[in-house]
């Protein structure tokens, strides 16, 4: 059975207090327990051990994508990795995060299809468009910083 949304929809996040936010991904955790989790044990069995993704998914760390969701993917399906703006940075010039997903999945696990998912309304292709809104005391979207010289300005 393909991933369902979250039976409740959030509150305003901003005016959540810490308390109220984490009661809120335990519950969620509690029904994934009690509810998903037998409701799949099988597969979660078989998982337990192996995996055999049939992809990989490079995406945004926006809380708005969820991968699975978005395509109807099973737990094991889908190879993931995410960081802010779905950059995959050139080889060798940061290895590490992404490189290191990319070279798993492929090396190890043997996939041979990679998705790179970008989204709309992203923060950090904006600020790679427009660097001037980038908060000044942050550098927050450093990681996009390869995407510059490339950036598209349609
Ligand atoms: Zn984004």
């Amino acid at each position: 059975m393909p991933p369902k949304c979250p039976r409740k929809t959030s509150p305003d996040a901003a005016a959540e207090s810490a308390d109220a936010a984490l009661k809120h991904i335990v519950d969620g955790f509690l029904r994934f327990h009690h509810e998903v989790f037998p409701e799949q044990k099988e597969l979660f069995k078989k998982l337990a051990t192996a995996q055999t993704p049939r992809a990989m998914f490079i995406t945004c760390a926006d809380s708005r994508i969820v991968p699975e969701l978005i395509t109807q993917s099973l737990p094991g399906d889908l190879f993931v990795t995410r960081n802010v703006g779905n950059v995959v940075p050139p080889y060798g010039q940061m290895n590490g995060g992404v490189s290191s997903a990319i070279e798993y999945a492929v090396s190890v696990l043997g996939v041979r299809h990679i998705i790179v998912c970008g989204h709309s309304d992203c923060g950090a292709m904006r600020a790679v468009l427009n660097p001037a809104i980038t908060h000044q005391n942050t550098d927050c979207c450093g990681l996009a910083a390869p995407c510059r010289g490339g950036a598209y300005r349609g």
